[in-house]
Formats: structure tokens, C-alpha cells, sequence
């Protein structure tokens, strides 16, 4: 009923023509791939070579971050409306790397330019309003870090993040919204969450949400796993039931890596339809 989504995040990599190429190498392996939906997150600067190479396919385009204000005195911030101008349909909203969390310890970017990266459960609420408000899809990302797990927090910890980054939505506008568990400790570690416990607390996201809204939202919303998701891992990952797909950060780097996710994905999810 929910279709998989699979969604690259190329984080601060590629420039403009690499992006092209890898969209390009994209399409072409992922003739075939029907019932999954793909979408790739380039930096901004990408944005539009990946669109133009991506015409004519039915693989959408993300960004990575969003800034809430229409227009105005915002130096570096980009709006809504121009990322549907360049013709993103998603947007990774929350991501724990603009939250200032970081699945690999990185002292520095932790402490004096931790402020650099200042996204919090208030802005990821803004965010998510505005990219519902301005039409566009927001991946709004929750999960703990390692610190958070060893202290049995993991469940308050997704559960109020999700509830702030959702708050204010009326159950009849939430519809768009998919939600990315992505645990901080598996992000960019190689070191993946076990299948079922991911499917596991995708599972009490799914619970919230039924809290929140409706047990019919509930059902409707897709949830990803995202955290060192590989060709290998994937499909036990997506075999999960309250996993909708994968949120892809190092292997969506590469065309065949992705698409063999892509590939897996399908498989897992080819008898539950
Ligand atoms: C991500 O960027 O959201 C991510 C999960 O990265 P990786 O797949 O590299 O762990």
C-alpha cells in the first residue's frame, strides 16, 4: 500500500557536471525499476545540472536543507520557491548533520563551529511547515545518538523530536510528509542499525504518528531507515514491515552501489504487493 521510496543524500559531494553524470548513469540502470520511487539530493549547486540531466525520467530531485522565509535579508539561505524553480520535488529537513550531531565524532565541528550547523527541533518544525506550505515533500529526519541508545533514550528521544518537528500540522496537511529514522551512530559509520530493531522503532515512529494524527495517517506515512545502508544490508533492512526505504548517504554516490539498493529494495518489498 505504501510505496518504497529510496532517496540518495550526496551530502557535501559532487560538483555540477559529476552530478550530471551520475543522474545520467542513474537513469540508465534504473530503466525497469518500476514500483519504487527514487529521488537524489545533490548539494545546491548541483540542483540544477542534476534536473537537466534527470528530464525525462521519473527520478525525482531533493535538496538537502531549506530555509523557512519566503525571501528577504537571509545571506546563504535558500527559499521554497527557488527550490521548486530548479525543480526539486523533495526536501531533507532535520538532517543530524545540520542538527550539529555527528555519527563520527568530530571534535572540532562539535565544539567551535557547532553553532555552524544550528538546526533544532524548532526549526525542523519551521522547515517542515514551510515546505508544506510552499508544495514541497519534506524527509523530516529523527534519531538518537550512541550516547542517547546506551541510556535506553531512544524511544523519548525519537518520539519528542518527532512530535516538535510535526507540531502545529493539522492531520489533513501532514499527508506529504515522509520521516527518515536515522540513528546518529550509523550515520556515515559503516556500522548499520540491526534490521529489526531498526524495524522496530520505525515501528513506534509509525505508533506516534497514529498518537498524533490518525491511525490512517499513520498508515498512509512512509518511514525510511537511513545509516550506512549498502547494497548488502538493504535487503534485510527493507524487508522490515515499517520500513518504507532507505535514506542513502555514501553509497548513493555511486550508480551501481544505488542501484543495486534500489534493486534490493524491490525484492524485499515484491510480495508484500
Ligand atoms: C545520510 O546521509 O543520511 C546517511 C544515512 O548516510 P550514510 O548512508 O553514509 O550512513
Amino acid at each position: 500500500m505504501r510505496i518504497p521510496l529510496v532517496v540518495g543524500n550526496w551530502k557535501m559531494n559532487k560538483t555540477a557536471s559529476e552530478a550530471a553524470a551520475l543522474c545520467a548513469a542513474l537513469k540508465e540502470g534504473l530503466k525497469g525499476s518500476a514500483g519504487v520511487e527514487v529521488a537524489v539530493c545533490p548539494p545546491f549547486t548541483a540542483l540544477g545540472a542534476a534536473a537537466a540531466s534527470l528530464a525525462g525520467s521519473d527520478i525525482g530531485l531533493g535538496a538537502q536543507d531549506v530555509f523557512w522565509k519566503a525571501k528577504g535579508a537571509y545571506t546563504g539561505e535558500i527559499s521554497c520557491e527557488m527550490l521548486l524553480d530548479v525543480g526539486c520535488k523533495y526536501v531533507i529537513v532535520g538532517h543530524s548533520e545540520r542538527r550539529g550531531r555527528f555519527g563520527k565524532p568530530e571534535p572540532e565541528l562539535q565544539t567551535e563551529l557547532g553553532a555552524v550547523f544550528g538546526d533544532n527541533n524548532a526549526t525542523v518544525n519551521r522547515k517542515a511547515v514551510a515546505c508544506l506550505e510552499g508544495g514541497l515533500l519534506p524527509i523530516v529526519c529523527v534519531g538518537e545518538n550512541l550516547d542517547e541508545r546506551h541510556k535506553g533514550q531512544t524511544e523519548a528521544v525519537v518520539s519528542s523530536q518527532l512530535a516538535a518537528a510535526l507540531g502545529g500540522i493539522a492531520p489533513g496537511d501532514v499527508g506529504p510528509v515522509t520521516i527518515a529514522y536515522e540513528p546518529v551512530w550509523a550515520i556515515g559509520t559503516g556500522v548499520a542499525c540491526e534490521a529489526e530493531e531498526a524495524g522496530r522503532v520505525c515501528g513506534l515512529i509509525r505508533e506516534r504518528v497514529a498518537a498524533l494524527f490518525s491511525q490512517e495517517r499513520a498508515e498512509r506515512m512512509r518511514i525510511l531507515y537511513g545509516g550506512s545502508v549498502t547494497p548488502e544490508n538493504s535487503f534485510g533492512l527493507m524487508k522490515e514491515a515499517h520500513i518504507d526505504g532507505g535514506l542513502v548517504g555514501g553509497a548513493s554516490l555511486q550508480a551501481e552501489g544505488f542501484v543495486r539498493i534500489i534493486e534490493e529494495t524491490l525484492r524485499a518489498k515484491a510480495n508484500d504487493r
